[in-house]
């Protein structure tokens, strides 16, 4: 709480009284100290592969380049840590976009079974290097109103997940159904599945149930924090349901017409 005080000085110059003004700044701390953590966990994401592009590069200056197997191997390391580090560039300037006070969504009229497809394709040879199947089911007239570019990215998004967090030979299974007003949209894996205590943290920026993990399969830790704001501006609602060790269903629900003229 941050108090205000003044003296109340009388005609005849003798105290009165004092008023206190109280106000509460409980939000406003916890927003300062949202920010702190986010640029802090910022910067430990940017040095973390810096700081691995530094020393390899130093090992093979140093000799390691005489070495034909090792040049090789330093080599690799440096191209994924860069593209790691270009992923987590583009997510943290795409995350400033959409939350920005500018950020507009293009509403058109979207066909959700079509970005389906769309996506599918473009995740295809990564479901099947893990030995993934990848499974549609459609239940009546899945158009909505809604920005199709955003929407893909939610999706591509949620399947690259379900692919990452999954043993070889998975299944995923993402379903399409209509109801009176709204559209659902779901991605189930048969994955690792999610704790139901890290439920509601895995929306945050940086949070991730298994680092390691994460990391080495390529993750900024943005991903759902990508998709959580997407979802929002969309006023459609997200759900998770997980069993450890079963799998994960994230849920979507879109409304068909455009909440804000549903308002009027
Ligand atoms: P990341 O880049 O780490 O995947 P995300 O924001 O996409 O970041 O996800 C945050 C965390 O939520 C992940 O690190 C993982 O621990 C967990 N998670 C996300 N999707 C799944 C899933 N389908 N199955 C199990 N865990 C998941």
């Amino acid at each position: 709480v941050d108090v205000h005080g003044a003296p109340i000085i009388g005609i005849d110059e003798k105290l009165k009284g004092i008023v206190l003004v109280f106000h509460d700044i409980t939000e406003l701390k916890k927003l300062e100290q949202a920010r702190k953590d986010f640029v802090a966990n910022v910067s430990h994401e940017l040095r973390t592969p810096v700081t691995s592009l530094k020393g390899f590069t130093e090992t093979l200056l140093d000799g390691a380049m005489e070495d034909e197997n090792l040049r090789k191997r330093f080599l690799t390391i440096i191209a994924n840590e860069s593209e790691r580090l270009e992923g987590l560039i583009v997510d943290l300037l795409e995350l400033s976009k959409i939350e920005g006070a500018k950020f507009q969504l293009n509403w058109q009229h979207v066909t959700l079974e079509s970005v389906v497809d769309e996506v599918f394709i473009i995740l295809k040879n990564k479901a099947e290097a893990k030995k993934m199947r990848l499974e549609r089911k459609v239940i009546g007239s899945t158009c909505i109103e809604g920005d199709p570019h955003r929407i893909k990215q939610i999706l591509i998004n949620l399947v690259n997940n379900a692919i990452v967090y999954s043993p070889e030979g998975g299944r995923i299974n993402v379903r399409v159904k209509e109801q009176t007003e709204t559209v659902i949209l779901e991605v189930e894996d048969t994955g690792i599945g999610i704790n139901k205590k890290e439920i509601p943290r895995v929306f945050e920026r940086f949070y991730r149930v298994d680092r390691a993990r994460s990391r080495n399969s390529g993750g900024t830790g943005l991903g759902l924090a990508i998709v959580k704001h997407l979802a929002e501006a969309h006023h459609a609602k997200i759900s998770v349901e997980s069993e450890v060790g079963r799998g994960t269903n994230f849920r979507l629900m879109f409304y068909k017409k455009r909440q804000s003229e549903l308002e009027e």
